[in-house]
This record gives structure tokens, C-alpha cells and sequence, in this order.
């Protein structure tokens, strides 16, 4: 499942076939323009250099974290100060919201800038990290891929982004491998 703080984290792209593909799409006005639409965000398009540079500084805090989280660290080792300082940035006013037909409480920022988007961005994290299940945030397990993502499964076992994709991939690998082995022999 993606969740708004792992589709960010995510922009951060690698090829999940072998190719070694990269490609930071944060950087791309057509990727920010889908992001603030796809998380209905307000932020004028596209970043500007210093804004980028903090969208940065957040993505790579918030990758060392998820792959601590992923790999069994536990929620002490996050700065909260830090993350309460991004929160901070910008104000919020509470309001009764039924826009899409589900009622909810929303907080609608007072500014709508990328300042406004990143404190939205950590407080989504510390939403699945106090409210939700710290053990459910996974990197894919294709070397290739590593794509961050919460696992929403009832079996709590999910291992690849995609079963479609990097889970199929990897079953072909396990399986040429297989038949390698038994050929060597
Ligand atoms: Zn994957």
C-alpha cells in the first residue's frame, strides 16, 4: 500500500530488472505535479532550489528511518524534535470535511507551499509510526527494487512490492538458480 510519506520516499526510483536504472523523479516537474494532485496538496510547481534541497534532506531521513523500522530498529531512535520542527513550519486550521463523501476532520494548512506539503509529508510518517504498525514497513526484498511500502496484507507477510512484478521476478532467479545448481552437479 502507498501511503503519502512511502510515495515520496519512493521518488528516489530504481529499476527493479537488473538494468541498475536510477532515477530521482523528485527532481521532476511532471512527478511533482502528480504527486500534490495524486495527495490533493497545494505547492506551486516546479520546486524551487532551495525547496528541493529541503525535499532532499526530508527524503533521506525519511529512507534511514523506514529501512531502521524495516529492519526491527524501534521508534526511539527517531529524532522527534527534528520531525516536530518540520511540523511546526506550518500552521493548521481544524475542519469538518466532506468533500469526497467521507466525513473527517481535516487540518488544512493556512499556507499551501512545498514547506506546507513536507509537514504534511512527516506527519503521515509519525501517523503510521504512533497509530499504525511499525512492523508492517517493509523494503521490497528485490536488491534491484527496494521499494518502500506498508504491508496492509492480513498475512503480514508480504515481501515485494509488486507480486506482479519483482515477486515474479524473483521466483524466475530462484528458479534459474535452482536449475544452475543442479546442473553443476
Ligand atoms: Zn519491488
Amino acid at each position: 500500500m502507498d501511503t503519502l510519506w512511502t510515495d515520496f520516499i519512493n521518488s528516489d526510483w530504481h529499476d527493479f530488472r537488473e538494468s541498475g536504472k536510477h532515477e530521482d523523479r523528485l527532481v521532476l516537474t511532471s512527478w511533482q505535479q502528480r504527486f500534490v494532485e495524486d495527495w490533493k496538496l497545494t505547492a506551486s510547481v516546479p520546486a524551487s532550489t532551495s525547496e528541493l534541497q529541503s525535499l532532499h534532506s526530508l527524503r533521506k531521513l525519511l529512507h534511514d528511518y523506514a529501512i531502521a523500522l524495516a529492519n526491527g530498529s524501534s521508534a526511539d531512535q527517531i529524532n522527534w524534535d527534528q520531525l516536530n520542527k518540520i511540523m511546526a513550519q506550518v500552521p493548521v486550521i481544524r475542519q469538518w470535511n466532506n468533500s469526497d463523501g467521507s466525513r473527517q476532520l481535516a487540518y488544512v494548512p493556512l499556507t499551501g507551499d512545498w514547506n506546507s506539503v513536507m509537514a504534511d509529508i512527516v506527519s503521515d510518517f509519525v501517523h503510521t509510526v504512533l497509530d499504525q504498525d511499525i512492523h508492517r514497513i517493509r523494503i521490497c526484498d528485490n536488491p534491484d527494487c527496494r521499494w518502500v511500502f506498508y504491508d496492509d496484507t492480513r498475512s503480514r507477510t508480504k515481501r515485494y512490492c509488486e507480486d506482479k512484478t519483482c515477486g515474479n521476478l524473483m521466483k524466475v532467479r530462484r528458479f534459474r538458480a535452482k536449475k544452475g545448481s543442479q546442473k553443476s552437479k
